[in-house]
């Protein structure tokens, strides 16, 4: 049976994993943590909703339920026909490689001084303690942003950012002590959220306005300093916490091979996610390139849909699946239920139309039980809902 290694042990490598396995393939995962990290529903650890052990899935179980090797290791390079691990071995023993390692994230100056829930697991955790002696404080200003990169407008990451703002804002309501915070939105964007439509604008301008919440959009950052942020016209906005999601960059270990990649250090991918030129190198999720409409965006389930039409690709190529190969670019869309609370909201976001839908109450409690899906269905607990 022909042997498939994946790098990375994110929603698209254990997802491949999962598929690959199902035709049978020699699968090993290798990822640098030993448990798959949910990042939709990490949005609750700062507010005590979640705790770390809730939005993980041990690597170990994973690879028992699904029959696949896993190995934790550190990939520091991945070039056209190998890939190096930390140790300094170097790996060329595979028929297909599939590479999932995400991304990571734009530099900016004084970065230091922010946090982020977008990035390594440890920094939200960080961020959780930091919010925690702010609130034991009782008083002061939490500032909450993201940026965008200019070489890959898809690789901006906005959702989480309302979602932990709005969560932060309700937590401080339900301590009854919100009066005593300033909270305050930025983004060097003029229309930060333009991706979800004109009437998604509207509405989330609405609720800034409704929760008492500073914006300050447009203004290109100079850069973090200990006490706030310094826009481009030397104004300063005071900050005791800052949470910021820079824009997605290319990961380290792309960059540092030959793959071919954009500009920005993107894996270029056919539509059917071989990695262009070549023939059993694959690339799925983040770490890709993206074709397609201008709105497109990096996000979870469009990483599993790429990782599943993968998984059929090498099936067919093998003889073992029959059809056309699959496509990625026509599931290209923006679905995202953002949490705010005590709430949510369906951002749903294609060719034809723009939406969001306001689901109170309601839509806070969908998204916890996709959680609860998520984690079962992938352990095979529960059997799979097609296309989740
Ligand atoms: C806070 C947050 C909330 C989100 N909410 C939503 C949502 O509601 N809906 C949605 O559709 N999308 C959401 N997304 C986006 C979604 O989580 C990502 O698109 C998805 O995780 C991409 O999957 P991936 O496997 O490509 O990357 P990742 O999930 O980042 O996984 C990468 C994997 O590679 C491993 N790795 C990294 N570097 C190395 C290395 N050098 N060596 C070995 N292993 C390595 C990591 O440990 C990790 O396991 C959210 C993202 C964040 C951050």
């Amino acid at each position: 049976m022909k042997k498939i290694v994946i790098l990375g042990g994110g929603i698209a490598g254990v997802e491949s994993a999962i598929h690959l396995r199902k035709y049978n393939f020699d699968v090993e995962l290798i990822s640098d943590r030993d448990y798959l990290y949910i990042y939709p529903i990490s949005i609750w650890i700062p507010t005590k909703e979640k705790k770390f052990e809730d939005v993980i899935l041990p690597m170990e179980d994973l690879a028992k339920v699904h029959g696949f090797k896993f190995t934790k290791g550190k990939v520091t390079k991945v070039n056209k026909d190998s890939f190096v691990l930390e140790n300094g071995e170097i790996r060329n023993d595979f028929d297909y490689l599939i590479i999932a390692l995400g991304q990571s994230k734009k530099k900016h100056k004084g970065i230091e001084y922010t946090y982020s829930i977008c990035s390594k697991p440890e920094e939200t955790l960080k961020y959780s303690e930091k919010l925690d002696e702010a609130i034991k404080k009782g008083r002061g200003t939490l500032t909450f942003g993201f940026g965008g990169n200019p070489k890959a407008k898809e690789a901006v990451r906005g959702g989480p950012i309302f979602e932990l703002l709005f969560n932060v804002d309700y937590h401080l309501r339900k301590k009854g002590i919100r009066d005593n915070f300033q909270l305050v939105f930025f983004s060097p964007m003029p229309k930060p959220g333009e991706r979800l439509g004109e009437k998604a604008l509207k509405l989330m301008d609405k609720m800034f306005k409704k929760l008492n919440i500073k914006t300050i959009t447009g203004k290109k950052i100079k850069q973090f300093v200990e006490d706030g942020i310094i826009f481009e016209d030397d104004t300063k906005q005071i900050s005791d916490l800052t949470c910021f999601i820079a824009a997605g960059d290319g990961h380290p270990a792309v960059k540092e091979g030959d793959l071919p990649k954009t500009e920005a250090g993107f894996i270029k991918i056919d539509k059917y996610n071989k990695v262009e030129g070549l023939e059993n190198v694959y690339a799925v999720g983040d770490s890709a390139a993206l074709e397609g409409p201008p709105w497109k965006a990096k996000q979870g389930h469009l990483a599993e849909v790429m990782a599943r039409n993968t998984a059929f690709n090498i099936a067919l190529k093998e003889g073992l699946e029959k059809g056309e190969p699959k496509s990625y670019v026509e599931h290209i869309n923006i679905m995202c239920l953002m949490d705010m609370g005590n709430g949510g909201g369906l951002a749903y976001r294609d060719d034809k139309k723009a939406l969001l839908i306001p689901l109170p109450i309601i839509g806070h409690w969908m998204k916890k039980a996709w959680g609860v899906y998520y984690k079962l269905s992938k352990l095979g607990k529960i059997p799979r809902l097609p296309g989740m």
